[in-house]
């Protein structure tokens, strides 16, 4: 019995971004199923197995496939539809609190499948989904998801992000606003028990997690420590520590968390995560921009990777975080887009630049600006610490997983080709991406997706779409009756002295 045939990638320019930071000029990367077996100079003529395909890599730029480590697939449909909102007016059109109904498994599957096909055209090939379910979850929304990511070939690591506490206690000051009939309303709306939350994560990691060769992956998420129950929040706990699974957790996002944490726990979110004993090496904080000092060491201690989500932030306007004190403190920063309603985009190209450029407003210290080194660093080597695949993504090297993007060096972005890695986060904007390799796999090549028929996929979702409309309109106008509470609060919140403060004003 022959082995398949590599894949082999000879004389591209190599920028392995491994620990020696090999940036080699030329030289041959050797995939052989979904690893990568040798990279560097000679390393294909030195190559004694079959060949089942080889791509001249002459005039390309071979680089480690982006990790978008923070996205919620469902706002997929959301793109470009909201004006600026502030996280808690925003998310009244995201997870409208009094829904109904959600998306039909098919139109979750295309949607997904709509996400993951921007990716692969940027040179993203792993994507963190903290997924939520709008009502409730369910094993075929759960399935249709996980679906759309094996089919599109991308890199994926799924969690139920799924809120199980009343909607007027996730925010201050809700409960003594709201008119009564809102209340009953939020009451009356359904809530999961953690026994039926965690069956479905069962599901998810008995059914998904190492599925399609290792390619899809479970991860858990409380969305955040407010939004579910203490023990619910256990039992996720215990699950990432048994499991060694990857903990999603939004914290301290907006300033308006940081007055519930005193109001709710009397403490920052972050001392009460910590103080619960949950806090870990496996937990991905999401966005951590109102937080202190204490809480930065406090993160530092645990381990836990930041998740930074800079154009997300400026989207709602949720203030900007502390990138150089959590450097500072050694807390390990990966990047994220976010979802498509508060990015309008899955391009973590732009995400990369906008974290580049958005401290020089923290400190006229040019010296602690954030470097193009450390910025690709927490895309690839943050983005892998956060999956908890250190060493096997966001690096092209002997044992990795054959995850590759190959740009052109022939276009605007590198014309002058002055300094690659500046280049690569502040000109690239993924119109260089030629090839996307995932696992191994080609699954965009020369303009075109190899996995799937994707312009009948965004016509299909045109028509579910159109079929979906009143249901939006239903969701947009109870959005619009809420929204004054809610404003209120927000105001309100951002007028309260919390020792710190995030905004320019
Ligand atoms: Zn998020």
């Amino acid at each position: 019995m022959g082995e398949p045939g590599a894949l082999v990638i000879a004389g591209a320019r190599v920028f392995a971004f491994d620990a020696a930071r090999h940036d080699w000029p030329q030289a041959d990367i050797v995939v052989q199923g979904s690893r990568i077996a040798a990279a560097g100079p000679g390393a294909a003529a030195a190559w004694s197995g079959p060949v089942a395909r080889r791509i001249d890599g002459r005039g390309l730029l071979a680089v480690p496939g982006l990790i978008n480590a923070h996205f919620h697939s469902p706002g997929n449909l959301m793109k470009g539809r909201l004006p600026g909102y502030p996280l808690e007016v925003f998310m009244l059109h995201e997870v409208p609190p009094l829904a109904a109904d959600g998306d039909a498994a098919r139109l979750a599957y295309v949607r997904t499948m709509i996400g993951a096909l921007e990716m692969l055209r940027r040179g993203v090939t792993s994507v963190h989904d903290d997924a939520y379910h709008v009502p409730v979850a369910g094993v075929e929304s759960i399935d249709a998801i996980m679906q759309a990511y094996d089919d599109a070939g991308i890199r994926a690591t799924v969690a139920i992000d799924q809120p199980n506490v009343v909607e007027y206690d996730k925010v201050p000051y809700l409960a003594e606003l709201l008119p009564p009939h809102e209340l009953q309303a939020m009451d009356a709306a359904p809530r999961q028990t953690t026994a039926e939350l965690l069956a479905l994560y069962r599901h998810l990691v008995s059914r998904w997690h190492g599925a399609a060769g290792g390619r899809l992956a479970a991860a858990v998420s409380c969305s955040a420590p407010q939004r579910v129950t203490d023990d619910y929040f256990a039992g996720l706990s215990a699950m990432s520590r048994e499991a060694g699974l990857p903990f999603n957790i939004h914290m301290l996002e907006t300033k308006l968390q940081r007055v519930l944490g005193q109001r709710k726990y009397g403490k920052s979110l972050v001392r009460h995560v910590h103080d619960l004993g949950f806090l870990d090496e496996r937990m991905m904080v999401i966005h951590a921009i109102w937080i202190d000092d204490e809480d930065i060491a406090l993160l530092a201690q645990a381990g836990c990777t930041v998740a930074h989500n800079p154009v997300c932030n400026l989207r709602l306007g949720s203030g900007v975080m502390p990138w150089r004190r959590l450097r500072d403190a050694g807390v390990p920063l990966c990047l994220g887009s976010d979802e498509m309603n508060t990015d309008d985009a899955v391009n973590l190209w732009a995400v990369a630049k906008t974290a580049a450029l958005l401290h020089t407003l923290a400190t006229p210290d040019y010296q602690r600006w954030p470097q193009p080194d450390e910025v690709l660093q927490a895309l690839w080597h943050g983005g892998a610490r956060a999956l908890r695949r250190e060493g096997e993504l966001g690096c092209i090297q002997a044992g990795a997983q054959a995850d590759i993007a190959l740009l052109d060096l022939d276009t605007s972005a590198y014309t002058p080709l002055n300094d690659l890695p500046r280049q690569l986060v502040h000109c690239e904007d993924g119109a260089s991406v030629r090839f996307t390799i995932v696992a191994g796999r080609v699954v965009f090549e020369d303009g075109r997706i190899t996995t799937v028929d994707e312009p009948a996929l965004r016509a299909e979702m045109r028509e579910l779409m159109a079929a979906s409309r009143a249901q939006t309109e239903r969701a947009a106008a109870e959005a619009a009756r809420l929204e004054p509470y809610y404003r209120d609060i927000v105001l309100r919140c951002a007028a309260e002295d919390v020792g710190m403060n995030r905004w320019l004003s």
